[in-house]
């Protein structure tokens, strides 16, 4: 069995004084259970260095939330995978639905995980449809086109990479998909990439964490609000264990 994973993206949310208390009360959320999983938190990339010195031999792994899909140079505002790298960055989430409608396109995504890779960190692509793709049955063939980008560019390189499938519609809003439907696209997903891990996102709490741990495919989670309150997330932690 794949060893689960669970990624906090806390978004663009935080401050020094709050990230210390987050920090200082998930660690000790975290010292009384057998970590068993794999945890990582995203924060915002001018927090990175304060979470990396923070979570420093604690196991818990720092991901960055983007990352240019350029090596170096004239890229005003962006951080190159080596920077990440350096800041003690072993993850980055790529192709969050919230880039994704700032136009990133989906090639562009798929250069940004080729550029993590190579920088020797696991990209965690996300990929998701809209309510209305998936009202209209487009959802499979969305998130199908979405993965081929990547699939095409990193050839057999995609199966050393993390997808996290986020249903734009559940993102933030409370709603979970049935678990027919997180079991059926992570299978495809499963198909399409023939290896890696695959994490479902979208309104995973304490509530919804345990029965979505038990479905097939889920490898992991991707959490947003709820990894902003300590007791949550290590709630959600723990319920891989289940
Ligand atoms: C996310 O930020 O990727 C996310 C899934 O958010 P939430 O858990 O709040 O729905």
């Amino acid at each position: 069995m794949k060893r689960k994973i669970v990624v906090g993206n806390w978004k663009m949310q935080g401050s020094y004084a709050t990230n210390e208390v987050l920090l200082h009360d998930l660690l000790s959320e975290l010292q009384s259970c057998d970590l068993c999983c794999d945890v990582a938190v995203a924060p915002p990339s001018v927090y990175l260095d304060q979470v990396g010195r923070v979570l420093k031999d604690s196991g818990v792994l720092l991901s960055a939330q983007d990352v240019s899909a350029y090596p170096d140079g004239a890229h005003t505002g962006e951080c190159s995978a080596r920077m990440l790298v350096e800041m003690g960055c072993s993850m980055v989430i790529v192709g969050h639905s919230e880039r994704r409608a700032c136009g990133e396109s989906d090639s562009l995504v798929a250069l940004k995980a080729e550029a993590a890779l190579d920088a020797g960190m696991t990209p965690v692509i996300c990929v998701g449809e809209t309510l209305e793709d998936r009202q209209q049955g487009r959802a499979r063939q969305v998130v199908e086109k979405q993965v081929g980008s990547v699939i095409k560019l990193l050839s057999q390189r995609v199966k050393q990479c993390c997808f996290a499938y986020e249903p734009i519609w559940a993102i933030g809003s409370g709603q979970v998909p049935g678990v027919t439907e997180v079991s059926d696209m992570l299978q495809c997903l499963s198909g399409w990439v023939g290896g890696g891990r695959f994490l479902y996102g979208g309104s995973v709490n304490l509530h919804t964490a345990p029965s979505l741990f038990s479905i097939e495919h889920v490898d992991g989670v991707l959490v947003g609000g709820a990894s902003l309150n300590a007791k949550a997330f290590a709630g959600i932690i723990r319920a891989t264990n289940e």
